[in-house]
């Protein structure tokens, strides 16, 4: 798939360029080495805690250490939300990584700064204070079910951004979600929204936001690359039991 395709796809042209962009600026520094689950991170980019429509959660807690690729890609989708939606909240960033990478509380993975979690978009735009750090305010499913708050077409709209990046391995959100955003595609959605829904890999306890993780970036030649998810959209029920 090339960028023009990419691009069209969701009138993404500028954010990608720019993100093409600016790969010419990252082969200088090695930044992710090992893997999501057992990696460590070096010479790290740290997330200001504010910017164009995004905020940093949990700040105390310092976690919010990343690679300058993972750090473009959520401030050029958290600016495109922002020109998109400029009524709505901002996008409120939980953990990346510490600041050396390697494993921290409550995350498997987390570890190389190429992951981040993101809380869900809100309907009645409220955020939560970035000084808690007891965790995501908000949970959207409930026995299965998405809860009236999960603002829906501003999801759709930031994981479709996400994906237009080029720079998306997978997303993890909870089954509810991916159900959700698979209805939203409709039944026979055109072939670059089905390798957005193919990136959308439904796992339990992401139901408070979407765990948003990069390709290995070119310029971390010990980066351990994980797989593409198999191909498809994974809507159906099958694949909507287990995750991967
Ligand atoms: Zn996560």
């Amino acid at each position: 798939m090339n960028a023009t395709f990419l691009a069209r796809g969701l009138g993404l042209g500028a954010l990608l360029l720019q993100s093409l962009a600016a790969s010419s600026g990252w082969a200088a520094t090695e930044q992710a080495v090992g893997s999501y689950a057992a990696g460590r991170l070096v010479n790290a980019d740290r997330l200001p805690e504010s910017g164009t429509g995004f905020v940093k959660l949990f700040v105390p807690r310092d976690r919010g250490w990343l690679t300058r690729e993972l750090s473009d890609v959520v401030q050029g989708v958290a600016s495109r939300l922002h020109q998109r939606f400029p009524e709505g909240e901002r996008l409120q960033l939980g953990d990346s990584s510490g600041r050396e990478g390697g494993p921290i509380s409550g995350h498997a993975s987390h570890q190389n700064g190429l992951d981040i979690d993101i809380a869900f978009l809100r309907a009645n735009h409220t955020e939560q204070d970035p000084q808690l750090t007891t965790g995501f305010q908000e949970v959207f499913v409930r026995n299965g079910t998405l809860s009236r708050n999960f603002d829906l077409r501003r999801n759709w709209f930031l994981v479709r951004a996400f994906y237009a990046t080029g720079r998306i391995n997978r997303m993890f959100v909870d089954p509810a979600i991916k159900r959700a955003f698979c209805r939203a595609a409709g039944s026979s959605p055109d072939a670059w929204t089905t390798e957005v829904l193919r990136r959308l890999r439904p796992l339990a306890e992401h139901d408070d936001h979407v765990h948003v993780r990069l390709l290995c970036p070119e310029a971390s030649p010990r980066c351990v690359p994980q797989e593409a998810p198999e191909p498809g959209s994974g809507c159906d029920a099958v694949s909507l039991r287990r995750s991967g």
